[in-house]
């Protein structure tokens, strides 16, 4: 039987190729429409119902992706992308996604590859210190906010001392438990939390201020009539950067609450907490010596290609204590720090750390600190044109690299310039919806967005 992969010089010849590719399209990617237009089961009906028994070479293979798949690809790496969260595929990080694959380690325990877990400790210490966050915090790479935030919530619910790992929840004397966040909190809050057996019941969405952050009188009222109908109040989700307007829920007084109250302190800074590279943006951090846990991605505003995100907390012990399982034949002998697959759900991990670590030592600190300034520079000048006219209206204050505006002659107004921008291709913006009004939303991310990419937004006025 021949080897499955035999190193081949048509390897080499494909290899060298695809990274042309790749360096062409980064460079011309600004010619693409932003937003893929091919229509749903398009991409789907140009593949054959089976795959190929004889196997194709690179070539054809390259030549497919190029013809068939990349009309369906709405450009992520676009620098007129301002939707959603607009991120980065840099080219550090696609160079080590390539290492990454090729040596394809686990890193579920440190035996099973060293380096992984070893450069995943170190990367996240100095991506610790870079974000000025505090001293001793222990640090987990996992694919995304929505698991690291899960994991989060199961690690508070343990805290409870209430042995759920060792009783479960069903058939005993459990209080109703509830977890509480704002109603600008993201969904994987809410998510995580369902899937952890609170219940819809037991999510309270504390309504938000003018400016989008979460309502202290409204948290503590919540609190107080839960805990006189017998409920047991067991985490705090804070948002620092919200989804929809980059609001910053008031953490000092949130972390009050939570220690009076003994509850688990969450923070949600998946998007914003990249931006604390920059010092002057360190506000952000206010009041997070108490919190227990903290998710960051570098996926969504620290150049690093999908996916990573970072999971901090101060209690690594209870979430060891959560999610360790160790069966026979993954017990090991060494005296190793840490064995990542204990403290969390997955067993397999990849190396995400080598992409972290390859777009910091890359790049260079003052080089990322240098493009989140210009991008939050890029929005306060965007804010500052669109308050100049009359037709247009702010609905919320302009925060890190969001601007959420509105035609102020209505809903319908709006939808028809969303359209109108979206169609031409030249740039992607999504929706939100604030106090009942439709509002366009503009977050400018990408590591190779000029102002003359974000200006385009006022060429559709
Ligand atoms: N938290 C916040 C504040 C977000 O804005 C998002 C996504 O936009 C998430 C969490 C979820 O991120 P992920 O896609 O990494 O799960």
């Amino acid at each position: 039987m021949p080897k499955l992969d035999p190193i081949s010089d048509d390897f080499r010849a494909a290899g060298h190729k695809l990274i042309d590719w790749i360096a062409d399209y980064l460079d011309r990617v600004d010619d693409y429409d932003v937003l893929s237009r091919v229509k749903p089961g398009e991409i789907a009906a140009q593949f054959p119902a089976k795959p190929s028994e004889n196997g194709r070479p690179y070539d054809d293979l390259i030549a497919d992706f190029e013809s068939k798949l990349v009309p369906g690809v709405t450009h992520w790496n676009h620098p007129a992308f301002f939707a959603y969260f607009s991120i980065t595929g840099s080219q550090a990080g696609i160079l080590a996604e390539l290492l990454t694959a090729a040596i394809n380690a686990n890193g579920m325990l440190w035996k099973t590859s060293p380096s992984l877990t070893e450069l995943e400790t170190v990367t996240l210490e100095w991506m610790r210190q870079s974000l000025g966050l505090p001293d001793g915090l222990f640090g987990i790479i996992n694919d995304t906010a929505s698991i690291n935030s899960f994991l989060a919530l199961a690690a508070a619910r343990e805290n409870l001392g209430l042995d759920i790992r060792g009783k479960g929840m069903a058939g005993r004397d459990l209080p109703p438990l509830k977890i509480y966040c704002s109603d600008q909190a993201h969904s994987s809050i809410s998510k995580g939390a369902l899937a952890l057996g609170f219940g819809s019941s037991g999510i309270e969405l504390i309504p938000s201020d003018d400016a989008f952050r979460m309502r202290i009188d409204a948290l503590e009222g919540a609190i107080r009539r839960d805990r006189a109908a017998g409920a047991l109040p067991c985490a705090i989700s804070a948002t620092l950067g919200t989804t929809s307007t980059a609001s910053v829920d008031p953490l000092p007084q949130i972390a009050g609450i939570a220690r009076r109250e003994k509850m688990w302190l969450h923070v949600d800074a998946a998007y914003a907490g990249s931006a604390t590279i920059e010092p002057t943006l360190r506000w952000l951090w206010t009041g997070i010596e108490a919190a227990d846990s903290i998710v960051v991605n570098p996926h969504k505003w620290l150049f690093t290609p999908i996916d990573c995100s970072v999971l901090y907390t101060r209690k690594p012990d209870v979430l060891r204590q959560t999610f360790s399982l160790i069966p026979e034949y993954l017990k090991t002998t060494d005296t190793a720090e840490v064995n990542y697959m204990d403290y969390g759900l997955q067993l397999g991990r990849r190396f995400r750390a080598l992409k972290l670590w390859m777009v910091m030592e890359h790049y260079g600190m003052e080089r990322l600190r240098a493009v989140i300034r210009d991008h939050v520079g890029f929005a306060e000048r965007l804010a500052a044109e669109l308050q100049k006219r009359d037709d247009i209206e702010l609905l919320a204050p302009q925060m890190f690299s969001v601007v959420v505006f509105r035609k102020r002659s209505g809903d319908e107004a709006t939808q028809r310039l969303l359209d109108r921008m979206n169609a031409s291709g030249r740039l992607f913006v999504s929706h939100t919806r604030l106090k009942n009004k439709l509002g366009i939303r503009v977050a400018i991310g990408n590591g190779a967005t000029r102002w003359e990419h974000v200006a385009r937004v006022l060429e559709f006025l």
